[in-house]
């Protein structure tokens, strides 16, 4: 069994953009995530990101532009990620379980990797990342610059190279 580090996409791995982010110009990685990524990766953690993407329901983007992001993404991240799951839903117009805060897209990683969630982590910068991760009994990290998260965590760090040293230590 691997253990993994979950990682939410919009505002851990790139700079949050409130109109979305879906073209490859707006992606702008949040400084010391490639340094966090390798530091993961080379203490043995399988690194799966888990991203809800509503823009596509709302039809503000499509797939292809989600995955030129991503192609994007794992260039400049040095092709540390081993594994996306995205969610092109909204609750305007579908319900589904693979949206944050459901859980259906860690079962489905959990399932496909062969994670041991006990030895696993998720990160991300809102409680919705949260509720799914503790629902399924990982270690949550939540990423908060003022530290004062609105959703209980394990631990709150300032960004994800502070998240992934206290990983490391644990
Ligand atoms: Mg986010």
């Amino acid at each position: 069994m691997r253990k993994c580090v979950f990682l939410d996409r919009d505002g851990v791995i790139n700079i949050d953009d409130v109109n979305y982010t879906y073209k490859v110009e707006q992606f702008v990685l949040v400084k010391g995530v490639k340094e966090a990524l390798q530091l993961l990766h080379d203490n043995g953690y399988l690194l799966v990101l888990i991203t809800n993407q509503s823009g596509i329901a709302k039809g503000i983007y499509g797939h292809e532009d989600v995955t030129k992001c991503h192609a994007y993404m794992h260039e400049i991240t040095g092709h540390l990620i081993d594994d996306i799951f995205y969610s092109p839903y909204h609750q305007t117009f579908t319900n589904s379980l693979g949206r944050k805060p459901g859980s259906l897209l860690f079962e489905k990683a959990i399932a496909k990797h062969d994670i041991d969630i006990s030895k696993s982590y998720m990160v991300g910068d809102r409680g919705r990342d949260l509720v799914p991760a503790r629902k399924i009994g990982l270690t949550t990290v939540h990423i908060h610059e003022e530290g004062h998260p609105s959703e209980p965590a394990d631990f709150i760090a300032k960004d994800l190279l502070d998240a992934a040293k206290w990983i490391i230590e644990q």
